[in-house]
C-alpha cells in the first residue's frame, strides 16, 4: 500500500523524541527535554499583536504562493541589513517554516541519481528529504578534532558527474560548529569550479557567541550569491517555531519552480504568521541580542558541567544552541548487567532511568556523540545535567 520512496525513509527522531517526552510529560512523569531544539522563550508580544491585528483586521485570507509582497520587502531588506546582499522579489519565496523550504527545494533540483553532498553530523532532516526527491545523499564525515567542519578539499574528493549540490549549515545543529568567512570562501570556490549549488541553511544565523561574526555564504566572494539558494527563518531567532515561517533566496528559475510545487501542495504560508513575521522582520530586534545573551550563559555552564564529568568530551561550539558531546568513552559500562553499547541505548538509558531526554548522534550520523539542547532554563539545565552526573556515577 505505502509508496516505495516513503518505505525509504525514517519519522524524523527529533520530533520523535519530542512526542515521546511530551507523552510522559502528560502522564506527570518529571523529564527535563534536552531533546527538540526549540528556543523556550516565548514570541514577544509585539509580534503576536501582530498576529492579533491580522485576525481582527480579517486578514485571513489566501495570499500569493510565494508570500504577499510585504513579507518579501522585508526579507529583502533583512537580506540587505543583516548580509549586505540586494535580492529581488522573484528571488524570494515564503514557504511554512524552513524545513518546507528545504523540502520545496530538494523537489524542485533534484533528478533521480543526483547526488547531494551532505557533512556530517548533519540535521536529521536533510538525508531524508534528498532520498525522498529521489536523490543520493553522499556524506563527508568530519569530526571533534576539526571542529566538525569540512574543507573544499574534502568536497573535490566526493565530486562526480552527479553532484548537484551541497548543504552547509552554519551554525550547525546539531554541533553548533560556525564556519568563518575565509573557511566558506574556500568551500565556495570549490563549487564555484565544479558548478555545484550551495544550500545554505542559516537558520541558527543570530545564535552565535564569543563576539563571532556571522557571514552569510553569499557575503563571501562577488560569485557566491549566484550558485547559493539561502535558507532561513524565524523559528530559532525569534522564538516562533510554532508560527511555521521559513523563506527561500536565490536563483529566480529555481524559486520559480518551488513557488510551482507549493501552488501544488500547501499553497500559501497562513496569512497570519506571514504578518507576524513582517513584525518580526521590521519591528524592534532589541529582543534578539537578549536572547542570545541567555543562551550564551547556558552554553558557558553547559560545556563546563559537561567537561567536568568522567567519559564525557565537550567541545564548545560558537553557535546554535546544542551541544554534541563525545561519548565513546561511556559505551560498553553496563547497568543492572545489560550492556549499554550505542548511542540509542545510551539515550533510552538517560531517559529511563534519569527522565532526562536528548538525542542519539547516530541520528545526526556521528553515533559516538548525543545531541543535547540547552534552550532551556539554567534550573533545567542544572537539574539535568546533576541527573546525568548521578546515571553516569551508576554505570561499571
Ligand atoms: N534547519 C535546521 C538546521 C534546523 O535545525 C531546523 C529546525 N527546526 C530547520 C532547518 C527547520 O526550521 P523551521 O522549519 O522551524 O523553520
Ligand atoms: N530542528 C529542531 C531539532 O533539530 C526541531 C525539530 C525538527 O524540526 O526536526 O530538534
Amino acid at each position: 500500500m505505502i509508496s516505495k520512496r516513503v518505505q525509504s525513509i525514517k519519522p524524523s527522531p527529533t520530533l520523535a523524541i519530542d512526542a515521546k517526552v511530551k507523552t510522559l510529560k502528560q502522564k506527570g512523569v518529571d523529564i527535563i527535554n534536552f531533546g527538540v531544539g526549540e528556543p523556550d522563550f516565548d514570541t514577544p508580544k509585539n509580534i503576536k499583536e501582530a498576529a492579533i491585528v491580522a485576525i481582527n483586521s480579517g486578514f485571513t485570507k489566501y495570499c500569493p504562493v510565494p508570500g504577499t509582497p510585504e513579507i518579501k520587502n522585508a526579507i529583502i531588506n533583512k537580506l540587505q541589513r543583516d548580509n549586505n546582499t540586494v535580492y529581488l522579489p522573484e528571488q524570494i519565496i515564503v514557504s511554512s517554516g524552513a524545513k518546507h523550504s528545504l523540502y520545496n527545494l530538494f523537489q524542485a533540483i533534484i533528478d533521480p541519481e543526483d547526488e547531494v553532498i551532505i557533512p556530517a553530523p548533519y540535521w536529521v532532516s536533510y538525508t531524508d528529504m534528498v532520498i525522498l526527491a529521489g536523490g543520493k545523499p553522499v556524506i563527508i564525515n568530519s569530526t571533534d578534532k576539526t571542529n566538525f567542519k569540512i574543507t573544499g578539499d574534502c568536497i573535490k574528493k566526493l565530486i562526480t558527474d552527479k553532484t548537484k549540490a551541497i548543504i552547509i549549515n552554519s551554525p550547525s545543529n546539531p554541533t553548533g560548529s560556525t564556519y568563518y568567512s575565509n573557511e566558506l570562501k574556500e568551500i565556495v570556490q570549490v563549487c564555484l569550479e565544479n558548478k555545484i549549488l550551495i544550500i545554505s541553511d542559516e537558520i541558527y544565523e543570530k545564535l552565535v557567541y564569543d563576539n563571532f561574526k556571522f557571514t552569510s555564504v553569499v557575503q563571501v566572494s562577488p560569485q557566491a550569491k549566484d550558485i547559493t539558494i539561502l535558507i532561513n527563518g524565524i523559528s530559532k531567532a525569534y522564538a516562533m517555531t510554532g508560527w511555521r515561517i521559513g523563506y527561500a533566496a536565490g536563483n529566480k528559475e529555481i524559486i520559480s519552480a518551488m513557488t510551482k510545487i507549493q501552488s501544488q501542495s500547501t499553497s500559501n504560508a497562513s496569512s497570519i504568521s506571514i504578518k507576524a513575521a513582517v513584525e518580526a522582520l521590521n519591528g524592534t530586534q532589541e529582543y534578539l541580542e537578549i536572547m542570545r545573551k541567555e543562551f550564551e550563559k547556558r552554553r558557558d555552564y553547559i560545556v563546563d558541567r559537561l567537561n567536568a564529568i568522567k567519559g564525557i568530551n565537550c567541545q564548545k561550539p560558537e553557535g546554535a544552541f546544542y551541544v554534541f558531546p563525545n561519548i565513546s568513552a561511556i559505551l560498553n559500562k553496563s547497568f543492572n548487567g545489560k550492556i549499554i553499547g550505542s548511542d540509542i541505548e545510551f539515550t533510552d538509558y538517560l531517559l529511563d532511568q534519569a527522565k532526562i531526554a536528548v538525542v542519539p548522534g547516530s541520528a545526526f550520523g556521528a553515533k559516538e556523540h548525543i545531541r543535547i539542547s540547552y534552550a532551556n532554563s539554567i534550573e533545567n539545565i542544572k537539574k539535568g545535567i546533576d541527573r546525568l552526573e548521578t546515571a553516569l556515577k551508576n554505570l561499571i
